[in-house]
């Protein structure tokens, strides 16, 4: 059976070691101390506190798969409106154009320039996610709602990032239906995706992995030479096919001394830092229904979003309690997420003070940060993916998988490891 060392125990790593093993003799070696990457899961005095991924969008075919090869059955999120911040205050987003129009979430004018939208002309192939947004649906909604959004998928800039790379559905709207609105009359009546985790947290998922292939943690990779040899902290193995699917610039550390084009590309990519606060509050009266909040950047807060746990994520906290999640820092914001711990924790309870009112003190608290937390899809990225791609191409053997190409989230790294996974498999036969 052909041997397969897979670099990192993130979920890119271990869906492309899963949908591997069935005929593969795989291996997966991680850095750190514990499995999961950016998908672990901690549980302080009942309260679930996801120290990366809150959960993933359940719109990808191999995510099924996946929780079904597991034996895994998803939590759904339970329902409760989103909102948006305006003003200091929590402002519901509209179920529909109807309701949109009479919402106080922009400006009169700011509404009515949505309307337009449908006969707004089409952009270039490459543009920033700000640029389409200013065109499509002005200025007003860039600033108060597709902000938000970006600040709360991907912790960005939307001047830097590339639609077409970070959002390609919204690019395909334009491109196949000649307008969000057309996209949303031809698609009108479909549910749309939603957000699902598991029981215990996200970290479930790769801890359900770990069961069923070998995973070596503690174990880190400091070589790679064609043929292939994997020199680790621990010693050199031999493989017949190696999986990258360490970070960007992980990657690059291991792989420039081979082939420094392909380090120079992998290192072109940047990082937004992001920090997480989870707060283990006691229940009461000031408790919010819902998902949780994003904030737009002309608001005076800190925090880039929160997330009401509590009443999201069913047995996430014991009866007495409800659970607040924050996020911080992101690409407008990089010094913020390297904040002493203290200092993140005291931001995040003043603003969700602001928003909430009379919050008690947490019982229970954590902050993780995540200095190179989500790889920042900015305008060219798709030519560097492309780039990458080529030099990958002329190492046989070699395969690249990770959040930087592809897609960054869940969903998208598990597609992206299945997909990999086919990949070796046609190579090794
Ligand atoms: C705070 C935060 C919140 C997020 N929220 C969501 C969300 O709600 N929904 C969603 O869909 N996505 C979310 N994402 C994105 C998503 O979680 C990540 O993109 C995804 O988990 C990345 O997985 P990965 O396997 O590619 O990389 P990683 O998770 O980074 O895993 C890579 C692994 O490689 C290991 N490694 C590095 N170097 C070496 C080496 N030399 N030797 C061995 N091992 C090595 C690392 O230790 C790490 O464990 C979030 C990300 C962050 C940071």
């Amino acid at each position: 059976m052909a041997r397969v060392v897979v670099i990192g125990a993130g979920v890119s790593g271990l869906s492309t070691a899963e949908f591997l093993s069935d005929d593969h003799d795989v291996v997966v070696l991680e850095a750190g101390p514990r499995i999961g990457g950016s998908i672990t899961t901690d549980v302080h005095d009942g309260f679930v506190f996801n120290r990366g991924a809150n959960g993933w969008l359940d719109d990808e075919p191999a995510v099924g798969r996946l929780l079904e090869r597991l034996g895994l059955t998803p939590l759904k999120h339970l329902p409760g409106p989103r909102y948006v911040v305006k003003d200091q205050a929590l402002v519901e987003l509209p179920g529909g154009p109807g309701a949109f129009l009479t919402s106080p979430i922009l400006p009169l004018m700011g509404r009515l320039r949505v309307f337009c939208e449908p006969f707004m002309p089409t952009g270039p192939n490459d543009e920033s996610v700000a640029q389409y947004a200013r065109r499509r649906v002005g200025q007003a909604a860039l600033d108060g709602l597709v902000g938000p959004m970006v600040s709360g998928v991907w912790a960005g800039d939307p001047r830097a990032l590339s639609v077409t790379a970070a959002f390609p559905k919204m690019k395909k709207m334009e491109r196949e239906h000649g307008s969000i609105f057309g996209y949303m009359r031809a698609n009108k009546g479909k549910t749309p995706a939603q957000l699902q985790s598991l029981p215990g947290g996200t970290g479930d998922l790769p801890d359900a992995i770990a069961q069923r292939v070998e995973v070596r943690t503690g174990v880190r990779v400091t070589g790679v030479t064609p043929g292939w040899t994997v020199e680790t902290t621990e010693g050199s193995m031999q493989a017949d096919a190696v999986v990258m699917a360490a970070p960007a610039d992980a990657a690059r550390q291991l792989l420039a001394p081979l082939d420094p084009e392909l380090g120079g590309r992998l290192g072109a990519i940047p990082h937004a830092a992001v920090a997480v606060v989870s707060l283990g509050l006691p229940r009461g009266s000031w408790c919010p229904e819902g998902f949780g909040a994003l904030v737009p950047r002309s608001e005076p807060l800190g925090v880039l979003g929160v997330l009401f746990t509590g009443s999201t994520w069913e047995g996430s906290c014991p009866d007495d309690g409800f659970g607040l999640r924050c996020i911080l820092g992101g690409a407008l914001n990089p010094m913020q997420a390297g904040l002493d711990p203290q200092e993140l924790l005291a931001i995040a309870m003043r603003d969700v003070r602001t928003l909430l009112g009379d919050v008690p003190d947490p019982t229970v608290h954590q902050v993780v940060k995540h200095p190179r937390g989500i790889p920042q899809y900015t305008i060219g990225h798709l030519s560097r993916e492309v780039g990458i791609r080529e030099r990958e191409d002329t190492w046989p053997g070699l395969f690249l998988v990770g959040s930087y190409l592809g897609g960054p989230a869940v969903k998208s790294c598990i597609a992206n490891g299945e997909r990999m996974a086919d990949e070796v498999r046609a190579w090794l036969a």
